[in-house]
C-alpha cells in the first residue's frame, strides 16, 4: 500500500510541497492536501494591482484544484482544527456549507505549511482606521480608499513588532523583530511613485517605520548602506525603533516607544502569530512556529515537516525560502519512500531572495545570506527586478506552482548579473 502524505494548507508553500513530493516521489505515495480556500492569494503582486487600480480579487486569486488534480492528489475543502500527533491524525471540518461534522484524517508523513495569523484584530484602531495589502480583501478596501478617498495626507508604512518562536530544539537562527520588511520597504518606494504619477505629492508624503534599530535588517549591512541612502535621499521619511504599535488613531499612530506619527493613511503589517491549534504542541516552539532542523523535519517526530511560514526556521516570512524549503521536504519524504533514491539532500541554505516594485516599471533585488553568516550580499535597481518578479508570476500561476529546478537558479541568475 502507498504511504499517505498529508499536506495542511495550499497557499505558496503547501502548493509547492504537494507538487514536488508528486514529482519527486515519482507517485509512489498518495498525496491530500487541505485548504478552507480553493485558491492561491498571490500575496507578493497584492501592491502592483493596487496602485493600478485593479482589484486583486479578480486577479490575484489563482485557482489550483486542475494542478493537483492533474497529479492525481486529492483535495479536502476545510478549516483544519486541531493534530492528534500520538495518534498521526488530523482533525478538520468541511468548510463548503455551515453546520458540517467534524471529521478526522490518518497520514503516514505531514507537511505543516498553514501559514500564520496575521494578528490585525490585536491592533487597536486597525478596523477603523488601518490599511493593508497582505490579502484581496483588505487589499481592495486600500485600492479604494487611495482611489477614491484619500486626500494627500502624510502616509505611514511598516510594521508592528514580530515575536519570534524560541526552542532549545531549533538550530541557531537570528533574531527578528520584524516579521517580513520587505514589503513595507516594496510599498514605501511604490507609494512615493503612484503619489508623484497622481500628482498627490511624493515621497515626502510617505514616512516608513520599523520596531527595530533599522528596517530589513535581513537583508544585511551591505545591502543596508546602500538602501538608506537612497530611501532618505529620494525624500522618504524614516523612523526606526519604534518598539511596536500601540493603537491607530483617525490622526496617525502611536507606538510603544512613547512617539507618535501623524498619518491619514496608515499601511500595517502585523505580527505573523502561529494558529491558536499550533500552540503547545509538542512539535511546536513557545509560540506554536512548527519546530524543525534545516531538512524542514520535527527532531522528535521524524514523519513531520513543516516549511513556508508556519515553520519556526523560516524568518523573515519570506515566499522564497518556503519555496526552497518546500524542494527540501519533498525530497527527504522521496529518500523515506523510494528504496532507489540516491539523490545527496542539501540542507535548506536560508537567503533572501526580494523581488520588490519600485513603481513605474522598476523594482529592486536583493539576494543576500549575510545576515545568517555568508558573504552573498547584491542589490539591484531597475528594470530587470521589475521583470523577474512579474515572470515569477506568471510562471507560478501557469504552472501551478511546480516551478521547474532551473526557475529560481536562472532568475538568481539575472537578477545578479542582468542590470538594465
Ligand atoms: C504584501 C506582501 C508582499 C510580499 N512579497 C514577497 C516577495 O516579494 N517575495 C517573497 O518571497 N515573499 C513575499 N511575501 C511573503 C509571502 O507572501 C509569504 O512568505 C508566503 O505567502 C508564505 O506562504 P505560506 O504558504 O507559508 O503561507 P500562506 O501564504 O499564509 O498560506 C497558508 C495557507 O494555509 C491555509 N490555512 C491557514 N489556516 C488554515 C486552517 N486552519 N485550515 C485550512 N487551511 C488553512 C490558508 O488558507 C493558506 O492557503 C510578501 C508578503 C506580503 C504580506
Amino acid at each position: 500500500m502507498k504511504k499517505k502524505v498529508l499536506v495542511l494548507g495550499c497557499n505558496f508553500a503547501g502548493l509547492t510541497a504537494a507538487r514536488f513530493i508528486h514529482k519527486e516521489t515519482k507517485g509512489a505515495v498518495d498525496i491530500t492536501v487541505i485548504d478552507r480556500k480553493n485558491y492561491v492569494n498571490f500575496i507578493p503582486n497584492i501592491p502592483i494591482e493596487v496602485f493600478a487600480n485593479r482589484n486583486p480579487e479578480d486577479t490575484m486569486e489563482f485557482p489550483f484544484q486542475h494542478h493537483l488534480k492533474s497529479d492525481g492528489t486529492e483535495f479536502i475543502l476545510g478549516n483544519v482544527e486541531a493534530l492528534d500527533i500520538g495518534n498521526k491524525r488530523v482533525i478538520y471540518t468541511p468548510s463548503e456549507r455551515a453546520g458540517a461534522a467534524q471529521e478526522n484524517i490518518s497520514y503516514d508523513f505531514l507537511v505543516i505549511s498553514l501559514g500564520c495569523k496575521l494578528t490585525y484584530d490585536k491592533i487597536e484602531g486597525f478596523s477603523e482606521f488601518g490599511h493593508t495589502f497582505t490579502d484581496t480583501y483588505q487589499g481592495n478596501k486600500t485600492r479604494r480608499y487611495l482611489h477614491k478617498e484619500y486626500k494627500g495626507g502624510p502616509i505611514a508604512v511598516g510594521s508592528d513588532r514580530f515575536i519570534q518562536g524560541q526552542s532549545p530544539k531549533l538550530p541557531d537562527i537570528p533574531q527578528a523583530l520584524a516579521a517580513c520588511e520587505g514589503p513595507p520597504v516594496e510599498i514605501t518606494f511604490s507609494i512615493g511613485d503612484w503619489l508623484t504619477r497622481h500628482k498627490k505629492g511624493g515621497p515626502e508624503n510617505v514616512t516608513v517605520f520599523t520596531p527595530a534599530e533599522v528596517i530589513a535588517d535581513d537583508a544585511g549591512k551591505r545591502i543596508l548602506d546602500q538602501l538608506l541612502p537612497i530611501v532618505s535621499n529620494m525624500g522618504f521619511g524614516y523612523v526606526n525603533n519604534t518598539v511596536g504599535i500601540k493603537r491607530l488613531h483617525k490622526d496617525g499612530i502611536e507606538f510603544l516607544n512613547g512617539k507618535s506619527l501623524e498619518a491619514e493613511l496608515k499601511i500595517i503589517l502585523p505580527n505573523w502569530e502561529p494558529h491558536d491549534f499550533m500552540k503547545g504542541l509538542p512539535i511546536s516552539d513557545d509560540q506554536g512556529f512548527v519546530i524543525t532542523d534545516w531538512y524542514m523535519q520535527n527532531p522528535d517526530y521524524p514523519e513531520i515537516f513543516s516549511c513556508g511560514d508556519a515553520a519556526s526556521v523560516t524568518v523573515p516570512k519570506l515566499g522564497s525560502l518556503g519555496h526552497s524549503e518546500a524542494e527540501v521536504v519533498a525530497k527527504m519524504i522521496a529518500k523515506e519512500v523510494l528504496s532507489d533514491y540516491h539523490h545527496e539532500i542539501k540542507p535548506v541554505q536560508p537567503q533572501v531572495l526580494c523581488f520588490g516594485d519600485m513603481g513605474h516599471g522598476k523594482g529592486f533585488y536583493m539576494h543576500t545570506n549575510e545576515w545568517w553568516g555568508g558573504d552573498t550580499s547584491v542589490l539591484q535597481m531597475g528594470y530587470m527586478p521589475y521583470m523577474l518578479k512579474m515572470g515569477f508570476k506568471v510562471s507560478y500561476e501557469l504552472l501551478g506552482g511546480n516551478v521547474p529546478s532551473w526557475g529560481v537558479p536562472v532568475s538568481i541568475f539575472a537578477g545578479d548579473h542582468i542590470a538594465i
